[in-house]
């Protein structure tokens, strides 16, 4: 179904430049340093559509041209056993994946499934151009599911390490194309994907410049202020590109704005995976800018984190409206999480929650622990954990599982011109 796009403008967070709901505008025409674009949306108070399914309920809210037919939300409860070991009465996660006995249903298992959607829904059906995404693993797998229900033509480019997370409950339609970079990290993915985009027939993601993946991903705090009929004091997830971070962020003005849910600027505590965690150490620093040194150094890092999906190396953060501006804006922290800190933190949360998380949430909730142990969050205060990933385990568990076969495998020095030929 079409949808009228006039429910909301484009801003740009540095000049203030506006401009008409545009699908595929990813930045400002004006020559200025680099800045993120924002919605801005006609109706300031939020009415829940529910003639529309899945997070296509928050419709006014999210700058789409047609709607899906999509099921799952993000769901949010009061956790009662961490916070109580915590010694935090009012604790609340936001938990993004499968989890039957709370009516959990992404199924893909993580919170890019709010932002495949999103995304997708931008563009108007008879846009007739292929999407191009780069993925470490949960974005891929979201888009490849949706793309391949909805049978809109999706191009996928991954490392290949990244392989196995690409699996579906249903079977993959060939309208999904997919590349796997053999030599490659998830930078390497994006830099090709960059260039597939660039070409006739196909169009980029955009990555955090798209406003439709961080309204999607805000949906989290804005189904959590329902849920509370409140706006939160203190916000904590694991970070990549950021783009979790700004969108929390960006749906919290909006939430002011709404005038129900309080005026409460929530403290964005982000956090990264050691050894790779290149906006903890800028922000330590006290740098707007994120130095991520040799390619050769960064790589070995990234092969040691067990967050993959945190190891994006051109982070939002310097860009403005992005991560660095949230944190100086709502006071906020970063926090450098180690494997073994994530794997316990993982531990605690499934012995104490009763479902299993994946290695981003680990880094998440361990650095809530460490917030809390720093003083940062007093008792009284209302905190929200945004589990980005859970309940993987479980969904191995009930479904049988569809892999993928790569369409393509190519090294970071097969020409474009092979790798569109092949596609063609
Ligand atoms: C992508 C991802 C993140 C990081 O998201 P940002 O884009 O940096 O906000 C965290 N957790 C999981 C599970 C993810 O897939
Ligand atoms: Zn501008």
């Amino acid at each position: 179904m079409d949808f009228d796009s006039s429910h909301y403008l484009l801003q740009c967070s540095l000049c203030g430049a506006e401009y008409a709901a545009e699908p595929l505008r990813l930045e400002c025409d004006m020559l200025h340093a680099p800045a993120l674009l924002k919605t801005v949306y006609r109706k300031p108070r939020l009415e829940i559509n529910r003639a529309f399914s899945g997070i296509f309920q928050f419709s006014d809210w999210l700058p789409i041209a047609r709607v899906l037919e999509v099921s799952g939300q993000p769901i949010t409860y009061h956790s009662v056993p961490l916070g109580d070991y915590l010694g935090l009465p009012h604790l609340y996660v936001v938990f993004n994946g499968y989890w039957p006995q709370r009516e959990a249903g992404l199924m893909t298992g993580s919170f890019k499934e709010l932002e495949a959607p999103c995304v997708l829904a931008r563009v108007p059906e008879s846009y007739g151009k292929t999407l191009v995404i780069a993925s470490a693993g949960n974005t891929g797998r979201a888009f490849a599911t949706l793309c391949s229900k909805l049978q809109i033509p999706l191009c996928l480019v991954i490392p290949e390490q990244s392989l196995s997370s690409i699996w579906s409950t249903e079977p993959f339609h060939p309208c999904i194309k997919l590349i796997v970079v053999q030599d490659g990290d998830y930078t390497d993915a994006i830099a090709l994907a960059s260039q597939i985009s660039q070409r006739d027939g196909f169009f980029p993601g955009g990555g955090a410049a798209n406003v439709a993946r961080r309204d999607g991903m805000g949906l989290t705090v804005v189904d959590a202020t329902l849920t509370l009929g409140q706006i939160p004091h203190h916000y904590v997830q694991a970070v990549g590109s950021g783009s979790g971070g700004i969108a929390a962020w960006e749906a919290n003005r909006r939430l002011i704005g709404d005038g129900r849910f309080g005026p409460h600027r929530m403290q964005v505590h982000l956090a990264q995976n050691v050894p790779f965690t290149p906006m903890v150490d800028a922000w330590k620093a006290g740098m707007d800018q994120i130095d991520i040194g040799s390619e050769a150094i960064a790589k070995a890092r990234i092969g040691q984190t067990a967050a993959m999906v945190l190891t994006n190396r051109n982070p939002a953060y310097a860009i403005a409206g992005g991560v660095y501006d949230a944190l100086v804006d709502t006071g906020g922290h970063m926090y450098a999480v180690t494997n073994n800190a994530a794997r316990q933190a993982q531990h605690l949360f499934e012995s104490l929650e009763g479902m299993d998380i994946c290695p981003a949430s680990g880094v998440a909730t361990a650095a809530l622990i460490q917030a809390v142990t720093m003083n940062r969050i007093a008792k009284d205060d209302v905190v929200l954990l945004n589990i980005t990933s859970g309940g993987i385990r479980q969904i191995q568990q009930d479904y049988h599982l569809h892999e993928m076969e790569p369409t393509l495998a190519v090294s970071r020095h097969t020409p474009l011109s092979a790798i569109l030929k092949a596609l063609a």
